[in-house]
């Protein structure tokens, strides 16, 4: 039966495929007894081999976007899984007790678990444990006869329906199988949302129900413009889908002429357009993209898709690396923006009614000053290496920057006593908190340059967490209130005589770009998928004219609706993304 579900609009495009359900399945293992012995110990065997086997093909895919180190993992998995005290341990308990193997295999773990907490080093045994879990989570999935999905383990394009999506689920993962993504929570500014931008992937989010909604295997076509997933749809829908993917991939090829240019409007002002980028793995589309710089390296995803803390060494190869690859192209990278909606498990952070408005970014990293430190030395060393900005995240006061600087000062006359190599870096700031917005005249002083974080910003402007999809309609970038503090922001930069970028979200937004081409901007950047749509669209605006656009919008518009209206009179044919 046709159905349609409805979800947020999360990464534009449309594709239409076969669901492949991204749902942990349900491993609830029951006690039998066992007569045929012989049968039972093969079916432990088998479940091994297969497990194995699997991790293998993970480990390879993983090897190639995260490089050997980042594969190792996998091996210890592999080899926990060969670990011949496990096994016999396993064999022993369905010989003796006649017991089925998914019982023994959960009891041999449980064993095993309870040694690794009597060990003191805290680190290890919870490193150890988790991988515990996982590998016994496979071998468990095989013994039950059911599918344990994993997005490494993809051999075709499919419609990847899933609860959440996390940086780990899919940093492994081969974006020619991936066709769209479904999920159930987020909203457009959430991570998930944000990945699958990153990725050129279209994608509804927050769709509430989509995993109990949709089969496995069921025909789909995902509308990540429309913001909507139809379920079994006739021969004629899929047919235009088809239609529209065509000419979706015929429009790419058009922009991908774009690649090496600059940016300029139509009236010759010239701006640039930087990528957002999370891994050293994404180096390849972000100038596949055209990039003219890195506005926003999130640091998160290396701190997140590790289980300890990465070392200052390990840093400094991934920035010494991004940095490199980049170079000539100033590259952003922001220090560790921890909490919110990234948490940290190995950090310990207390649980927090509000973890948005709690210990996250640089407040962290004041309290955890080896942390920050260690990040700091990273890209100190790093910046030998390219053209290396730095800047801080959510700054609500001067003395936070202050303090932040200092401590940056200080590892850097660190390092030049050492005699270690070190470029010029200019160091700044996001503006995602209003109050840092509001005395952005005093913070230009002191910052080389300074970025504005609408998806904290627009967040916490409107008193909305960015990942509840039942408030997301509050998640309004061109609300005039918005558009006062971005202008507010602007002005202070330029009469400070320094620059000015955006690098949340609404940097890449069709409706945003005039008004902020019109403010002035100097700098937009986004995901890298939306850049070429962006230079594009830029071309085709006269800055000049955009100045009484954004007079009106900021003196006379009472709503976002009204900005919406406004914009698309000035420059008729512009999409609606939201
Ligand atoms: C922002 O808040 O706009 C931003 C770019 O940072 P993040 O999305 O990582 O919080
Ligand atoms: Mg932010």
């Amino acid at each position: 039966m046709r159905t349609m579900l409805k979800g947020i609009a999360a990464s534009d495009g449309m594709a239409c495929g076969r669901v492949y359900r991204f749902v942990e399945p349900d491993l609830t293992i029951e006690k039998r007894s066992i007569t045929n012995l012989d049968y039972e110990l093969n079916r432990f065997h088998q479940a091994l081999e297969a497990a194995v086997s699997e991790i293998e093909t993970i480990k390879t895919r993983a090897t190639k976007t995260l490089g050997a180190d980042g594969a190792q993992v996998f091996s210890a998995h592999i080899a926990m899984l060969q670990d011949p005290e496990v096994i016999g341990a396993v064999e022993a308990q369905v010989t003796a007790e006649h017991v089925n193997a998914e019982f023994a295999l959960a009891n041999v773990a449980a064993d095993y678990e309870q040694q690794l907490k009597g060990l003191d080093n805290n680190t290890y045994m919870q490193e150890r444990t988790t991988d515990l879990h996982d590998v016994i989570k496979r071998v468990t999935a095989h013994l039950l006869g059911v599918k344990l999905p994993n997005l490494s383990l993809l051999t075709e394009p499919v419609v990847v329906v899933t609860h959440d999506l996390i940086p780990s689920d899919t940093v492994s993962v081969d974006a020619k199988y991936i066709l769209a993504f479904v999920t159930d929570l987020g909203g457009r500014t959430s991570h998930s949302s944000i990945l699958a931008r990153s990725l050129n992937i279209p994608a509804v989010v927050g769709t509430q129900d989509a995993t109990s909604q949709l089969a496995d295997g069921a025909t789909v076509i995902v509308n990540g413009t429309m913001g909507n997933v139809v379920n079994n749809p006739s021969q004629q829908e899929q047919a235009a889908a088809q239609q529209k993917m065509r000419e979706r991939a015929a429009n790419m090829r058009r922009l991908a002429t774009l690649r090496h240019h600059t940016t300029t409007s139509k009236d010759g002002v010239g701006v640039m357009l930087a990528a957002n980028m999370g891994t050293a793995s994404d180096i390849p589309n972000v100038l596949k993209n055209g990039a003219e710089a890195v506005g926003l390296m999130r640091t998160e995803f290396l701190y997140m898709d590790s289980e300890q803390l990465p070392t200052e060494d390990e840093q400094f190869a991934i920035y010494k690396q991004v940095v490199q690859a980049l170079a000539p192209r100033p590259v952003v990278i922001r220090t560790l923006d921890i909490g919110g909606d990234k948490p940290l498990p190995y950090l310990k952070q207390k649980p927090e009614a509000n973890p948005f408005l709690g210990a996250r970014a640089i407040r962290e990293s004041l309290a955890h000053q080896n942390i920050f430190r260690s990040q700091l030395r990273a890209l100190l060393r790093a910046s030998a290496y390219g053209n290396l900005r730095i800047m801080f995240p959510m700054i609500a006061t001067l003395d936070e920057f202050r303090q932040a600087k200092a401590i940056y000062d200080d590892e850097r006359s660190k390092l030049t006593t050492e005699e270690v190599p070190l470029g010029k870096i200019a160091v700044g700031m996001m503006v995602e908190v209003p109050a840092a917005a509001m005395l952005a005249d005093r913070f230009a002083q002191e910052v080389d340059f300074m970025s504005i974080g609408t998806n904290d910003l627009i967040g916490y402007t409107m008193a909305a967490d960015r990942t509840n999809q039942d408030v997301a309609y509050l998640y309004q970038p061109y609300h005039p209130a918005i558009l006062r503090l971005v202008d507010r922001i602007i002005t202070a930069g330029h009469a400070a005589g320094i620059p000015v970028a955006m690098c949340g979200e609404m940097a890449g937004d069709p409706i945003a770009v005039p008004l902020l081409l019109g403010m002035g901007l100097d700098e937009f950047s986004m995901g890298a998928g939306a850049i070429l749509k962006t230079r594009q669209l830029i071309g085709q605006l006269n800055a000049k004219d955009l100045q009484s656009l954004v007079e009106t919008a900021l003196n006379s518009a009472s709503t976002s609706q009204e900005v919406i209206t406004m914009v698309q009179a000035a420059v008729p044919g512009v999409l609606t993304q939201n």
